[in-house]
């Protein structure tokens, strides 16, 4: 029996929407608090973008330092040799690819234009696999970009191919949210059959499906008799409607009726840090977590009308499907009404060891004390809106990982 895995797609899908962004210090705390939910893998950001470079290598040492572990970190890059040569070069000790290319009709007339044909994608994929591998990738993952729009005998054919060339796994991109629960059911389920490998699903909510048919999806794949890998964002942040929302992804595989009897994750998920993971990339996208959003909405457990307050106080179960405090809600939360000492781009000594000092973090000197305080200043400068509590004490634990998140020198 298969199981279910999630990888979470917030540093690269989610930062791709339109007007919307995180400093690199945001993407650190991300895969923090997606490595603390368990989640199996971060495809954590673009190793052939130069100004990514230091970032990733400096999160793939937190990873060896065992900061960043069970969790996976995984690049996204194109298919294509030159982009594997890039991301090696950029970033030498990168360990997890996934390698995109576009598999359907629409996309290889309309984006290549006839400079490539179906055996061109294939060829393409196959030596950008190879020289993956070549160059020291541990796993190698292939994304059948607008797969829903691809027809299933070349993607099948497709994905027998990354196989044979050494893939370890075939994402099944619904590019466009193209797809519905049965059509998506019914694609996975051929794949897994017809190809034999762990197949992903990423799917987007142009028609509001995104959870449905990720769950469809991963039904399809597990009857298909293989692994599935689910692709999410926190808050379901990604391009124009969005990704699947993690959290609701989460909810929808273990409390939806007898999902769970049959389909499981493959590891523990805790979920207890759902609230906390929300949050942060709420404020660190400034957007706000919708009033109705599934299980960390403001609304998710608010009950106004008499007969549903009446209901959930004789039994929470007449009128809830879940427990807040599952999903780490509930505690109360310190919010400062009064004066507020705040560390900025412009801080001070003063200020800062005032601030330090109420998260009970002292400094061996006043040197230490300082070089922290700066990288606060540029952790400002890159962000442009106050630290989290998180974030300062990262900072204090990690400075020389946090000097080289921001570190940058662009055009050299
Ligand atoms: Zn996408």
């Amino acid at each position: 029996m298969g199981k279910i895995y999630l990888i979470d797609v917030t540093n690269r899908d989610g930062v791709q929407t339109a007007k919307l962004g995180l400093s690199k210090l945001e993407k650190t705390m991300i895969n923090i608090y997606l490595n603390e939910m368990g989640i199996f893998q971060s495809e954590f950001g673009f190793p052939t973008t130069k100004h990514e470079s230091l970032y990733l290598q400096a999160n793939l040492e937190l990873a060896e330092m065992g900061v960043l572990k069970p969790i996976r970190l995984q690049g996204w890059i194109r298919a294509i040799t030159g982009d594997v040569e890039t991301a090696f070069k950029l970033v030498p000790n990168i360990k997890h690819l996934n390698l995109s290319i576009s598999t359907s009709d629409q996309m290889i007339n309309g984006k290549f234009r006839g400079k490539k044909t179906k055996d061109d994608i294939i060829n393409d994929m196959v030596q950008a696999i190879e020289a993956a591998r070549d160059l020291g990738a541990e796993t190698v993952g292939v994304n059948a970009e607008d797969a829903s729009r691809t027809d299933l005998e070349f993607l099948i054919k497709f994905g027998l191919a990354a196989k044979e060339h050494g893939a370890d796994r075939l994402r099944y991109c619904d590019t466009l949210g193209y797809d519905n629960p049965f059509t998506i059911y019914e694609a996975t389920r051929a794949l897994a059959e017809n190809v034999g490998m762990p197949i992903e699903v990423h799917c987007h909510g142009d028609l509001g499906m995104a959870e449905a048919n990720s769950v469809a999806g991963a039904k399809g794949i597990i009857d298909g008799g293989q692994d599935v890998y689910i692709n999410t964002t926190i808050n379901g942040i990604g391009e124009r409607a969005g990704n699947a929302d993690l959290v609701a992804v989460i909810l929808a595989i273990t409390k939806s009726k007898g999902f769970a009897d049959k389909y499981q994750f493959g590891a523990p998920i805790n979920l207890l840090k759902s609230a906390k993971t929300a949050e942060f990339a709420s404020y660190a996208f400034g957007v706000p977590i919708p009033l109705n959003q599934p299980g960390v909405g403001a609304n998710a457990f608010a009950h106004s009308s008499g007969i549903h307050a009446d209901g959930v106080l004789k039994d929470p179960e007449n009128y809830e499907l879940y427990s807040f405090k599952e999903l780490g809600r509930g505690k109360p939360k310190f919010v400062e009404t009064g004066r507020e000492i705040i560390a900025g781009q412009y801080s001070g000594i003063s200020g800062f060891r005032h601030l330090m000092g109420a998260m009970e973090v002292s400094f061996s000197s006043k040197e230490e004390a300082n070089e922290i305080l700066e990288l606060v200043r540029y952790a400002n400068v890159e962000s442009q809106k106050p630290l989290v509590e998180d974030q300062l004490l990262f900072i204090a634990r990690y400075p020389k990982i946090t000097k080289k998140l921001l570190t940058m020198t662009p055009l050299e």
